[in-house]
């Protein structure tokens, strides 16, 4: 066959001397053009990936093994994006999505791919991570199946929707659709629980009623550019936080008292101010405009006050899970000091307080280690001490200041490790250490590193995020 002997002449000129990083030869291919094309695998985004004449092409919403045809949407030296455009034979996984909005927003990258699969697809990612990166001894870690949801629907406990107006004056919220300011109205979202959800639609209804003026981006005119809702889990409690354009929230009296009379779950009603164009959704301003300065949410028998800027998880039954599994990959038994690193409002600490001589945590947000001293005091926890800054620089200061932790975990951003903090782990050497990681490409690039000093015992991966693309895994590590 003709077709393919070429296909053999390109890939022996291109590939027979040792140099990976030569391009493909020059595919010929324009934006908009269409083409068949055989998904071979999921990308770390949930995509599906695909080769046209060897380049690699992703197309997100397709699955493995499908046959679709796609139109291209952007063309770089190394790959292609494309869209979807028609499935001819689709994968005996494919499920129809539960949202109709689903792959308008983020947030739902795997809503047409089966629970179960959703589930290989997390530790497969993890795997693919690995292989990239190459961490010692890599081939042999043990991959734990992702521990999934009994139902995955309706776990998110905070919503952050963006207010518009549009022309004809509805009030609408929700998310932008990927990569634009295009905002999509979210009066349902499958992945949000029932009570962020409720609360901002009775919001916006609010707003309508009393006319307060909706943030116009355009001409940076109006007030109200974010409603954020969290809700607890274990009390039903409700936060309300407002982001306005200007420290101004006009009607604010009628709105509160709409609140109280509408909406007797929000027990908290805050105002954050963030003035002008910006990428950033919270400025550096909170107010309390009513009630408590907090909620309280319950996990593992302790109690946890939340200010509106604080991190908790986002999957409340999915978070007991992951913390049962770092409590257990720590095995303390015999630890005497424990560093909580990345520790938000000091959840994983406060828990294993009472088996640990001393706990230390740090966190970056001021208001975050507010809340993890105050739920020290809360659940009479006498041993624990949380700290603004950075893990890099404070566990350094500590080491030098002859306070060595023998337990440690990490609990990252998706930026991962910072190289400092990397050699004071290295240095230091934790008997027991525990990594939990929400991005397996950073996690795969600190365990190269990591691996001269510890050896992975294994990787349990933890859906946090069923219908997205989002992996977050337990490591537990011991020395070498
Ligand atoms: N362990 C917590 C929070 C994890 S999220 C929990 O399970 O709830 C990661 C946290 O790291 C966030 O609260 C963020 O504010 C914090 N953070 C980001 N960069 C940091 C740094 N360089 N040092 C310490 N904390 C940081």
């Amino acid at each position: 066959m003709k077709s393919s002997s070429s296909y053999n002449e390109h890939r022996d000129r291109n590939f027979s001397h040792n140099d990976r990083r030569e391009p493909v030869e020059e595919v010929q291919v324009e934006v908009g053009q269409r083409f068949p094309l055989t998904i071979k695998r999921l990308g770390i985004n949930g995509e599906g990936i695909g080769y046209y004449k060897r380049k690699i092409t992703f197309v997100p919403g397709a699955l493995p093994d499908e046959v679709v045809v796609v139109e291209v949407t952007h063309v770089a030296a190394h790959f292609l994006n494309a869209s979807l455009r028609q499935v001819r034979e689709a994968s005996p996984h494919r499920v129809e999505p539960h949202d109709a909005k689903a792959g308008e927003v983020g947030g739902f990258e795997l809503e047409h791919l089966a629970y179960p699969q959703q589930l290989e697809f997390k530790r497969d990612v993890i795997q693919q991570s690995l292989e990239r990166y190459k961490p010692r001894g890599w081939q042999h870690f043990t991959l734990k199946p992702t521990i999934g949801m009994e139902n995955p629907y309706h776990y998110r406990n905070k919503a952050q929707f963006q207010v518009r107006q549009l022309e004809d004056g509805t009030i609408i919220a929700g998310l932008y659709k990927e990569g634009t300011h295009d905002l999509v109205d979210l009066p349902e979202a499958g992945t949000q629980n029932e009570a962020t959800l409720t609360v901002i639609r009775e919001l916006v209804k609010m707003l309508g009623e009393l006319e307060v003026p909706i943030y116009d981006e355009e001409h940076g005119s109006g007030i109200i550019k974010t409603l954020v809702t969290r809700s607890s889990e274990a009390t039903g409690e409700v936060q309300v936080t407002f982001v306005t354009n200007s420290k101004k929230l006009p009607r604010k009296r009628q709105l509160l008292e709409l609140i109280k009379k509408r909406l007797p779950q929000v027990v908290s009603v805050m105002q954050n101010v963030n003035p002008g164009k910006t990428s950033l959704v919270w400025g550096d301003e909170t107010v309390k405009l009513t009630g408590q300065d907090y909620i309280t949410e319950e996990l593992l028998g302790h109690k946890f006050q939340l200010s509106p800027r604080a991190f908790l998880q986002l999957n409340p039954k999915q978070t007991t899970k992951l913390y049962q599994e770092a409590i257990k990959a720590l095995g303390l038994t015999r630890a005497n000091r424990l560093v909580d690193a990345y520790s938000g409002v000091g959840t994983i600490g406060l828990t294993l307080a009472d088996k640990l001589g001393e706990v230390r945590g740090m966190d970056t947000i001021p208001e975050a280690i507010d809340d993890a001293n105050r739920n020290a005091a809360l659940n009479d926890i006498d041993n624990a001490e949380y700290f603004t800054g950075t893990a890099e620089s404070l566990l350094p200061q500590w080491v030098a200041n002859g306070w060595r932790p023998d337990a440690l975990v990490v609990d990252p951003p998706r930026a991962g490790l910072d190289e400092t903090m990397i050699d004071t782990i290295l240095q230091v050497r934790p008997e027991k250490f525990v990594y939990i990681s929400c991005n397996p490409s950073t996690l795969a690039k600190d365990l190269v590193e990591l691996g001269e000093a510890y050896r992975v015992d294994y990787i349990q991966s933890i859906d946090m995020f069923p219908q997205t693309a989002r992996v977050e895994a337990v490591v537990k590590l011991s020395r070498r």
